[in-house]
């Protein structure tokens, strides 16, 4: 081979490198046009600005509910699914009081995520409380929804409405069938839109726009939207029918998401079957999980909050909780009628307190701080004996 042919090479190469260098200098990083902020949109609404914000260090609320009663003649009808409405579920106008109740005694919504965060602590990650910076003389109260999936058997055919939807301005709204069989899209009869609009006259209520949690199931899709691949069969009494509608759905459900996230809402795990886990195998939970991952965090994106169904939870240590950390999840959460932490390094456990017909009926004196519950209770709408 000739000199100059060596030289040829060395020149090619030299050539490549340098062209390749002024490539990825002037070609903006994928990853980062991706992490980068799109310019701020209008979306109407705008979180209100606080002043007087102190450090908080006190304790953080928790009180979540299930799916409004909005149409209390399907719920109340006097069989065995009315008294598991009648213990686990509010009306309208239980929400309204108990909203009205929170906003008078001074409590302030917060986004969980702005309570509690992940850091790195001696080279190993724990979950701790977050710098809480809350407006003086103000309380900060965390409010989630668990199973807003409408379930049809035991929640639309019980009173609930079917779904959420836009309404023509591009809000949140239901769909749901009244008493006399009519269709009704509506923003009175469900938490998300009474919430908003309370928001909406109270802006104050709200830190940094938070509203509430949703916290979702998979099995029968999610905001009333069919987006689970399977369907239950009752002949098999297994999941094992084909959803021909759920590509469908999935795409008519983003856009509910996409308002929900703009609007202070975020979204946790409720499990994919609602199984109860104080007895569920490893097993189980991992096909669980999976399906949760698969068909709703594709859907409502990441979160590091599990919400156990039935309030049952897994201890410490166990190789159940041990796969829902590797799966993502950092935050569990049980049911207590305390406001309770326990911060266990890598993970915490947090109670949270209900607001349904037991918490009102029976154990008024358990949230004395938030609300007195016999001017809460609906006793219009509500069964004088609910039978427990
Ligand atoms: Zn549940």
């Amino acid at each position: 081979m000739s000199k100059k042919f060596y030289l040829f090479i060395a020149l090619l190469i030299i050539g490549v490198v340098a062209s390749l260098a002024i490539y990825l200098q002037f070609t903006p990083n994928p990853s980062a046009s991706t992490i980068a902020k799109p310019p701020a949109k209008k979306t109407g609404y705008q979180p209100y600005k606080h002043k007087n914000l102190a450090p908080y260090n006190g304790p953080v609320e928790h009180l979540f509910f299930h799916p409004l009663i909005a149409y209390p003649k399907k719920a109340f009808r006097g069989d065995f699914q009315s008294k598991e409405m009648d213990k686990w579920f509010v009306t309208i106008p239980e929400f309204h009081r108990i909203l009205d109740s929170l906003y008078k005694r001074n409590f302030i919504l917060v986004n969980i995520n702005d309570v509690y965060g992940e850091i790195e602590k001696n080279g190993e990650k724990v979950i701790e409380r977050k710098k809480l910076m809350v407006p003086k003389g103000k309380k900060p109260i965390i409010i989630s929804i668990d199973d807003l999936n409408y379930y049809q058997e035991n929640h639309i055919d019980y009173g609930t409405v079917s779904k959420l939807v836009l309404d023509k301005n591009g809000e949140i709204a239901t769909l749901s069938v009244d008493e006399q069989g009519r269709k009704v899209i509506s923003k009175n009869n469900e938490i998300v839109p009474i919430l908003d609009d309370f928001v909406k006259k109270h802006p104050d209520f709200s830190l940094n726009g938070a509203k509430g949690t949703i916290n979702l199931t998979g099995y029968e899709g999610i905001l009333g939207y069919r987006t689970n691949v399977k369907k239950y069969n009752p002949a098999t009494r297994q999941f094992d029918l084909d959803n021909p509608q759920y590509q469908k759905e999935r795409e008519a459900v983003k856009p509910i998401i996409k308002r929900l996230k703009e609007t202070g809402w975020n979204f946790a795990s409720h499990s994919y079957h609602h199984r109860d886990h104080s007895k569920i195998t490893l097993e189980k939970l991992i096909d669980d999980s999976t399906k949760w991952k698969k068909e709703v965090e594709s859907l409502v994106g990441p979160t590091k909050i599990y919400v156990y169904p039935f309030g049952a939870s897994i201890p410490a240590g166990d190789p159940r909780i041990e796969h829902l950390y590797k799966m993502g999840f950092r935050i569990f959460q049980p049911v207590g009628s305390q406001t309770y932490e326990e911060y266990h390094g890598k993970m915490l456990f947090i109670d949270r307190r209900h607001a349904d017909g037991i918490g009102l009926r029976k154990q008024a004196h358990l949230f004395t701080d938030l609300y007195d519950a016999k001017s809460i209770l609906d006793t219009k709408n509500r069964p004088a004996n609910p039978g427990y």
